[in-house]
């Protein structure tokens, strides 16, 4: 069985095993626990670990083939990928041509891990060109100004905002309906103005964007069916 990615932690209470999607294993130690007291514990637990590994299914195959197209339905833009195989470079090329609406990846596109990887490389630069320019109007229109935008790769969150009016914004947001990518903008913006949940921040929304209720729950309930499974990877 494969080593586990050992993580020390200080807020950790307890020694825990974790298994992600792509079947890393993931052995958190708390910082007063010794590491042998740990790889014991993760030993004891191998039947555990493989019984559990057998049942995932592999999403590598899961996903098929490499998607050919990119629809970006909030910007209303189509990108082609062109996959260039050459398996002598050990990393990938990535050339975005915007104005072509084209990415070019030179490299080994056997490796799905890497192509994968290379294309959200190339969805960050595209929605850092986008999102910038979309985020900047939204802001003078809503007048809620902030300071800068930063792009990620966000598992979890669609957006956040810090103390300083940074504002996040998570590559995801691209494959969405552009009224869907306007209310997380709007969401973060005003949180420039109430950095919580609170009924101001709320009541804030609403003023900004009076269809902000239903929006919300439409965004719950829809955004999953816009997002390629590869993108979960
Ligand atoms: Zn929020």
């Amino acid at each position: 069985m494969q080593q586990p990615i050992i993580k020390i932690s200080k807020r950790a209470l307890r020694i825990t095993i974790k298994i992600d999607k792509r079947k890393n294993i993931y052995l958190t130690i708390p910082k007063k626990t010794a590491k042998k007291t740990a790889l014991d514990f993760f030993h004891s637990k191998k039947k555990w670990i493989e019984k559990h590994l057998k049942k995932m299914p592999d999403i590598m195959e899961d996903i098929g083939g490499l998607p050919e197209e990119l629809n970006l339905i909030s910007i209303s833009e189509k990108y082609k990928i062109n996959y260039i195989q050459s398996p002598v470079l050990e990393r990938m090329n990535i050339e975005i041509l915007i104005p072509l609406k084209t990415i070019n990846l030179h490299g080994n596109i056997k490796n799905k891990n890497l192509v994968i990887l290379s294309i959200k490389k190339a969805l960050k630069v595209i929605a850092h060109e986008k999102l910038t320019i979309l985020l900047q109007n939204s802001a003078k229109k809503y007048n809620l100004p902030y300071n800068k935008l930063t792009i990620k790769d966000n598992k979890t969150n669609w957006g956040s905002c810090s103390a300083q009016k940074n504002i996040n914004l998570t590559i995801k947001l691209l494959f969405l309906p552009f009224e869907l990518l306007e209310f997380i903008m709007i969401h973060e913006l005003c949180h420039t103005v109430h950095l919580n949940h609170s009924v101001d921040f709320w009541n804030l929304c609403r003023q900004k964007l009076p269809d902000n209720e239903k929006l919300k729950k439409t965004f719950n309930q829809q955004t999953h069916q816009y997002i390629p499974c590869w993108m979960d990877l």
